[in-house]
């Protein structure tokens, strides 16, 4: 009896209590990044109810995090992002507080009521989400704590403080801090998302996160060749158990050989190709101008929106632009067409004149990379 009670019903080995461990904190990851953040918060894809209800058991049994909570926070981090509104932007709160206090931050959101109703829309509200997984939230996480002992004995006291402490450290602390800190970004969002590596295993794809801002609503988070997403890998075997149907991807813009010439097409086209068209003016018209002269300023301090740097850094720009009319033009046009793509103020009907504007604008310098841009521009299809 008192071996039970110290070694549980299945004593296994060392490696065996740290495969078992691997496998149940890696299910709750699969969870979150399928079901809270891809399924509910994006409606990048419809999760089957029987594969829903069974994530929503898994959730409450493992972390007693509510679906409407992650999910409004959730929402309002990229509503917000990067500003004081911003649940846990590293920007606002520094990296060490959002990556080490980041359950905290988490919490103290998930008391305010104001973001949680304006926030939590198509959340489940059913029986069970109400009576069991709000009204009973700790009594799964008791639950397992008892079951872990039955289980594995002592041991199970140690595999469950791993499992509560899995989602803090991994999810709130790694992505919302190192995904907003350290890594490449292959987009330049209006925001400091990062890709933390191109191989997303240990957070579910979540490691991908500035193409997961770049596109917010799409399914697959790997977005260049090289790219692994494990999230992605597993909605393809739900989708083949008939589990999972995938709702919208990434748009892939690419140039035609020819220019288009409907208004609402080019429109269309530009609108949802922005990212590719500022990537495009970036390394084809900027930076061949910038690295014709021997400027001692890092490229990317030119190639990153004006609002994300630092005082320090906008001066080194414009001691750097003050040197050179023709850098300092085309810097202003490239932010220009950045404002013009990301304004929400313009809507579908008048872009077309702004653009119309702003190219004459760029026509009138007599840049031969801008003028091929102009063209490129026109030429925008998404597949
Ligand atoms: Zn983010
Ligand atoms: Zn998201």
């Amino acid at each position: 009896m008192i071996e039970i009670f110290i070694n549980g019903i299945i004593p296994l080995t060392t490696f065996g209590y740290i495969i078992y461990t691997l496998a149940v904190t890696h299910i709750t990851i699969v969870a979150i990044t399928l079901y809270l953040h891809r399924g509910v918060c994006h409606s990048a894809i419809d999760i089957h109810p029987l594969l829903s209800h069974f994530f929503r058991f898994w959730l409450w049994l493992t972390t007693s995090m509510r679906t409407a909570d992650w999910v409004a926070i959730h929402r309002k981090h990229h509503a917000k992002v990067e500003t004081e509104h911003d649940p846990h932007s590293p920007a606002f709160f520094g990296i060490n507080k959002v990556l080490l206090q980041g359950a905290d931050l988490y919490h103290m959101e998930k008391n305010n009521k104001e973001t949680i109703e304006k926030y939590s829309q198509n959340c489940p509200t059913d029986w069970v989400e109400e009576k069991i997984y709000t009204g009973r939230n700790n009594l799964g996480i008791l639950i397992l704590f008892i079951l872990n002992i039955i289980l594995f004995g002592t041991v199970g006291i140690i595999i469950w403080s791993i499992q509560m402490m899995w989602t803090p450290i991994f999810a709130a602390g790694g992505i919302n801090g190192a995904g907003h800190y350290w890594g490449y970004r292959n987009y330049n969002t209006n925001d400091d998302s990062t890709n933390m590596s191109p191989v997303g295993i240990i957070i579910g794809g979540e490691e991908l996160h500035n193409n997961h801002h770049a596109y917010p609503t799409a399914a697959k988070f790997s977005l260049r060749p090289w790219e692994f997403d494990i999230g992605w890998m597993y909605i393809k075997v739900f989708g083949f158990l008939g589990l999972c149907k995938v709702k919208r991807l990434a748009p892939r813009p690419i140039i035609q050989n020819k220019q288009n010439t409907d208004s609402k097409l080019i429109t269309q086209s530009i609108l949802q190709s922005k990212l590719a068209v500022i990537t495009d003016f970036t390394q084809k018209v900027l930076k061949p101008i910038y690295k014709k002269e021997n400027f001692n300023l890092s490229f990317k301090l030119l190639a990153d929106h004006p609002n994300r740097l630092s005082e320090n850094q906008e001066s080194k720009v414009k001691d750097l632009l003050a040197k050179n009319i023709k850098l300092s033009t085309v810097y202003s046009l490239k932010n220009k067409l950045h404002e013009l793509l990301h304004s929400r103020e313009i809507k579908h009907d008048n872009f077309i004149q702004i653009l119309n504007k702003w190219s004459e604008e760029a026509r009138s310098h007599g840049i031969e990379a801008l003028d091929d841009f102009l063209v490129r521009l026109r030429s925008y299809k998404v597949t």
